[in-house]
């Protein structure tokens, strides 16, 4: 519903209609329009030329005249038509109503024996086919992009069943089957990888050109290309579960939300007709009053009504807008809402989650401390064994270096996550507990002086510190390192030079807050928050009078995301379903926020300038075309007032296209 709502808002004038007809239409109206400008009169006048005179030469403007009319003004009358049923008059109205005047009036004057409108009338119409055969052209390729995605995916798929293969189509793929898929080939829906080693080229998807490895374990998406390796994957998603088809519900759906400007266009349309109409009328009738012919009055009318078509103005938008969603999907991040976008450019300060935004997310123990004789092994294999059960990035780190010291972990019991402090659970009878400074808080327990000065200095170098706490008494200190990411850098130092404020919000201990802000050259952080305190963090900032975009990985930032002026959910990974976020980001990467700013101040730059490419034409030329200059010689003819009104059409077509091409 919501997508039909989209195409009404650009095509409804040319519903069924394809570039090829209006090509066809235009060309053989063209042709047509040719013997009508030979007989009439405006070649003698400028040219003093004389096409040859035969027996009812006198009669080929009116007969090749009315062809054009029928043939070539049918789409006009026929979408007026529907526009006046859907109590929407147009731009299809006005045309209407003028080429039915002009025709009308040439038919009568065709007999009378006085100035007819023919030549007038079907250069008109032909070069309105034109100008909707540059429009329609221009919006196919536009929504090209999204059509791009649905020929992602491959038409079969190569099931392994008992042993054997066999090629199936892809719609009778099931959840749970096992697939081949061969180097080269196209993953057919998502899955896990089983089996095998490859490189997979996700840039359809992600945006990122570089292959990524994919080793058993690892999740594949549907569309993407399989390098030299072979894969047996294991179905997860298929059909309107894939992460592409979440992609594309998306986009239409972004296309399909209507913008500030888009209302704000719509609705100058719509007064531009009103007026167009009544100022078409009033010209009319002031020219009778004046005592002009009733030929001028109406080629006057005409010329009124074509130049008032806010043909231009129903484009200047919509073709904008959909080449942004579509080049943000390319570029490896989905809009959920066209508002989120466009607010982009309005923000004065980006504030980073730290972990898993900035930092990689990619924890490694370095170090192991422990307190009163116990030993490294019991601090580790307790921790490990609660956070076993935990998603937490600080979690995955401790449970590998258990493993990798060949400890077996323990059972625990009433298992429970301590939100931005850390995890408890009951082991042996005894409380366990790990986590963070908040943790040891929270707990009521001060660092021992015995470690204190090691806490520190990790701090200070950016290493996080967790605690193994057994019924309320400190056992141990584990220290671990998460990698800045590279792309953070440059990021904030864009950023900067865009003129926009960071910040950091993290869970984790003042000392690593301050020390990657320095790394980073971050203006401002934010140090011990708990989840649910994100969001005052982000108020604060707007009590400042700062317009806030927050980016975080859309879990426990959900409330945050909300709260910011605009959110943005980072490496959504394979869920695109982040209610809380404007835009999503595919990757995890920080560049991609610079490039949300960008593409949104292009975006607007690209609207205001078609808005005053196509309604800065009808303010100049209406005046012009009701002949207020008449007796200075300036007047505005019907066909060169629609050759004006398709050339703003064109430059507002092809402005909105240079935003394919501009890079991010
Ligand atoms: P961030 O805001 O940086 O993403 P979180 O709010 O997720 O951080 O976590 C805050 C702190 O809580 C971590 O720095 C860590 O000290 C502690 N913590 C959270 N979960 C765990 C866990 N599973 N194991 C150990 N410590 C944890
Ligand atoms: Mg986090």
């Amino acid at each position: 519903m919501k997508i039909e709502h989209q195409q009404h808002a650009v095509h409804n004038k040319h519903v069924g209609h394809s570039p090829q007809m209006f090509l066809k239409k235009f060309r053989i109206s063209l042709i047509l329009t040719i013997p009508v400008i030979f007989y009439s009169d405006i070649l003698k006048t400028f040219f003093d030329f004389k096409a040859p005179v035969f027996f009812g030469s006198q009669y080929i403007p009116l007969v090749f005249g009315s062809i054009v009319f029928l043939y070539g003004g049918w789409v006009f009358l026929a979408g007026a038509w529907r526009e006046i049923k859907g109590r929407l008059p147009g731009m299809m109205t006005l045309i209407s109503i003028a080429i039915f005047a002009a025709y009308f009036w040439s038919i009568y004057a065709a007999f009378a024996g006085v100035e007819a409108l023919f030549w007038e009338l079907t250069t008109l119409i032909t070069i309105m086919l034109f100008g909707h055969w540059l429009e329609m052209r221009a919006i196919s390729s536009a929504q090209g992009a999204l059509k791009e995605l649905s020929k992602l995916l491959p038409d079969i798929a190569e099931v392994i069943h008992n042993g054997g293969t066999k090629i199936i189509p892809l719609s009778e793929l099931r959840e749970n089957d096992t697939v081949l898929v061969k180097s080269g080939a196209k993953i057919p829906a998502d899955g896990k990888v089983i089996d095998g080693e490859s490189d997979v080229n996700e840039s359809m998807i992600t945006g990122e050109s570089r292959p990524v490895f994919k080793k058993e374990g690892d999740s594949v998406i549907a569309g993407t290309i399989n390098g030299d390796g072979a894969l047996k994957i294991r179905i997860a998603n298929i059909g309107e579960k894939t992460f592409l088809a979440g992609i594309m519900r998306l986009v239409t759906e972004a296309q399909a939300s209507k913008s500030r400007f888009q209302m704000l266009s719509d609705r100058a349309a719509f007064y531009l007709t009103i007026i167009a109409v009544v100022g078409g009328l009033i010209t009319l009738v002031a020219w009778f009053a004046a005592g002009a012919d009733i030929g001028f009055a109406v080629a006057r009318l005409v010329a009124v009504l074509v130049v008032a078509c806010p043909h231009a103005l129903g484009l200047a938008v919509p073709l904008v807008a959909s080449i942004s969603t579509t080049k943000a999907a390319q570029n490896g991040f989905l809009i959920k809402q066209r508002l989120a976008l466009e607010s982009a450019r309005t923000v004065d300060v980006v504030l980073f989650d730290k972990t898993g935004t900035l930092t990689k997310g990619e924890f490694g123990v370095v170090e192991i401390w422990n307190i009163n004789g116990h030993t490294q092994d019991e601090t580790l294999q307790l921790a490990a064994s609660l956070d076993a059960f935990s998603q937490h990035p600080i979690a995955k780190a401790v449970v590998n270096k258990a493993k990798e010291r060949g400890l077996s972990l323990k059972e625990p019991k009433k298992f429970e996550t301590l939100k931005g402090k850390g995890v408890k659970a009951v082991i042996d009878d005894k409380e366990v507990m790990v986590g963070g400074p908040a943790l040891l808080e929270n707990v009521g327990i001060a660092i021992p002086a015995e470690i204190s000065k090691q806490v520190e200095n990790a701090g200070e170098k950016g290493q996080t510190v967790i605690f193994t706490l057994k019924d309320r008494v400190l056992l141990g200190a584990i220290a671990l390192t998460d990698i800045v990411r590279e792309e953070s850098r440059d990021a904030l130092k864009t950023l900067k030079e865009l003129g926009i404020k960071s910040a950091m919000i993290t869970g984790d201990s003042e000392d690593v807050a301050k020390w990657v802000s320095k790394e980073l050259g971050i203006d401002e952080y934010f140090a011990r928050v708990l989840p649910h305190q994100k969001s005052e963090k982000v108020k604060e900032l707007q009590k400042r009078n700062l317009k806030v975009a927050m980016v975080g990985d859309g879990i426990n930032d959900a409330p945050a995301l909300t709260q910011a002026d605009l959110g943005i959910a980072i490496g959504a990974g394979t869920n695109v379903a982040i209610e809380s976020a404007g835009i999503i980001l595919v990757r995890n990467n920080p560049m991609d926020i610079v490039k949300i700013i960008k593409l949104s101040q292009m975006t607007y730059s690209k609207m205001i300038q078609n808005l005053f490419w196509a309604t800065g034409y009808n303010v100049v030329a209406l005046p012009l075309a009701a002949g207020i200059l008449a007796s200075k010689g300036i007047l505005l003819q019907p066909a060169l007032a629609a050759l004006f009104m398709s050339f703003s059409t064109v430059i507002v077509a092809i402005n909105a296209m240079l935003l394919k091409n501009k890079t991010l």
